[in-house]
């Protein structure tokens, strides 16, 4: 047997061990964000490199922070992708802020858990509050309100949020149909849905090929049309299944689609469908009254989502979900084990979170998420937004002037999508394709910025997101030269180009 730790041993979390390690960290990511422009967005690391400069068990003796911070400087940072760079415009961003650290300090900091009332009642009435207050911000239907009946959690993920709403769903539906009836229920989203809700549709049990994938257009701008709900529900009522949960999507992850809700939600209530409104992204931008006519018909949603995490200034993660009458999930989720009971104060009238969501343990969510609305207010925070989505209409502006290139689908909140179009007629789309490959490649590799692409149409397309908190126009400005260089490099534009404009 080893020997016994002298009983004298510095805390884990005493006082000066607490103040000697996290000064240093503080001053380490203020030299990270000081430098973050120096580093390649992307990495150039090779698959399984950095387990080769790691020893394969941990230290038996622990190190000092400054020894950890130099590993992490060393062998952690050049592998990173840097979200949080004023050049990351790939998938949607991650932005973090200040405030949004501020907040997680104090979240982990505190590092309560509030699964139930009881076990830390300021932490989950705060996230009663701070939920309703993003509700109120993002113009949703009262229903939502806890003074009207719904109410909010904060989940980790969209995904997350996800699941819980089909499970409610479920077990909503098969109270009447029986368990067996589980085979029955059809769940309907568009090609440009989040791939969360196939994935949670066979997480709950419902088999695979009751989960229908309705094609969208452009002529719709990619939206789900309610017709197009409306005749696949038709038929599979015809079959002999049962119609369960629509989802639609306001800001879809590939080209930002926006799908009609209240058209949606008019097909849902006729079929007594569950309807979903995921906002993941574009919610934030709801906060602004110039995009609110988006959420039209949300009153006719049984639960909505958005992530804060994503264009909200909070650092990760933080999902917000609504539902409408918080009894159906909370039956579909909620355990009762004796050890978890509230006794005393509380009793059975207060939230207990855990019965929102699938884990037990959850962190303090709502910390950083007020902190980031207590720092900014309504004001600054619309003032965020408005900023990329004017960063976004200048680079459409540029690509649309650019007769090399052309944007493929309409921008959409702060995402453009553009491509290299066909330099002739004759020019097929597979190597139209093939060169707007080696273009993102080519802007990738340079470490100068980094974007992602989607395929929308048959068509290769480069997505470009606006949305970081330290990017500034001219970082916007770099990007759109570095696009036109890289594709000069990759051979896009030989003579047969009639008048090339060369903008800026
Ligand atoms: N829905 C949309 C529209 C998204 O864009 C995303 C992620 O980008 C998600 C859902 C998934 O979000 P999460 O990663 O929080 O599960």
């Amino acid at each position: 047997m080893g020997s016994l730790p002298p009983l004298d041993a510095p805390l884990p979390l005493g006082p000066e061990a607490f103040l000697d390690e996290s000064r240093p960290v503080i001053d380490f990511l203020n030299g990270y964000y000081r430098d973050i422009e120096s580093y390649p967005v992307r990495p150039d690391a090779e698959p399984g490199w950095l387990r080769t400069l790691l020893p394969d068990v941990p230290p038996e003796h622990g190190d000092p922070v400054e020894a950890i911070l130099e590993d992490v400087q060393q062998h952690i940072i050049p592998g990173l992708t840097h979200w949080q760079s004023p050049n990351f415009f790939a998938y949607f961003p991650a932005n973090g802020s200040a405030a949004g650290l501020m907040g997680d300090m104090l979240t982990s900091g505190l590092n309560v858990v509030p699964f139930s009332w009881a076990s830390s009642p300021a932490a989950t009435e705060l996230e009663s509050v701070v939920v309703d207050w993003m509700c109120k911000l993002l113009g949703l239907p009262d229903r939502f309100l806890f003074s009207c009946g719904g109410r909010g959690v904060l989940h980790g993920s969209t995904c997350e949020g996800v699941v819980s709403t089909l499970a409610a769903a479920r077990d909503r539906a098969l109270r009447s149909l029986g368990h067996e009836g589980i085979v029955r229920l059809v769940v309907y989203a568009s090609d440009q849905s989040h791939a969360t809700f196939q994935k949670g549709t066979s997480i709950i049990g419902i088999p695979p090929a009751n989960f229908r994938i309705i094609p969208t257009s452009a002529s719709s701008g990619y939206g789900l049309t309610a017709d197009s709900v409306y005749d696949a529900v038709e038929a599979d009522i015809a079959s002999g299944l049962v119609p369960l949960y629509l989802c639609a999507t306001i800001g879809t992850t590939g080209v930002g689609a926006v799908d009609p809700v209240r058209g949606l939600g008019e097909v849902a209530r006729r079929y007594c469908m569950w309807l979903h409104v995921d906002v993941a992204f574009a919610g934030s931008a709801l906060i602004c009254p110039e995009f609110r006519d988006c959420i039209n018909g949300a009153e006719l949603a049984d639960s909505v989502s958005m992530n804060p995490h994503k264009w909200f200034l909070t650092n990760m993660d933080c999902c917000c979900l609504w539902v409408a009458n918080p009894q159906v999930l909370t039956s579909a989720l909620s355990t009762n084990p004796e050890y978890l009971n509230n006794i005393g104060k509380g009793g059975t009238e207060v939230i207990d979170y855990k019965d929102w969501q699938i884990a037990l343990s959850r962190p303090f969510r709502a910390m950083k998420l007020w902190v980031v609305l207590h720092r900014y207010g309504a004001a600054g925070m619309r003032a965020h937004i408005r900023r990329h989505v004017e960063m976004a209409k200048w680079f459409e502006r540029m690509v649309r002037a650019d007769e090399r290139f052309e944007v493929v689908t309409p921008r959409s909140f702060s995402l453009v999508t553009f491509r290299l179009r066909p330099q002739n007629e004759l020019e097929d789309e597979i190597s139209v394709d093939a060169l707007n490959r080696k273009l993102l490649v080519a802007i990738n590799t340079s470490g100068r910025a980094f974007m992602t692409h989607f395929v929308v149409d048959n068509k290769f397309v480069i997505r470009m997101a606006m949305g970081g908190a330290m990017t500034q126009m001219r970082h916007v400005r770099d990007a759109w030269k570095l696009v036109k260089e890289k594709a000069k490099e990759v051979g896009a534009f030989p003579r047969e180009y009639a008048q090339v404009r060369e903008m800026n």
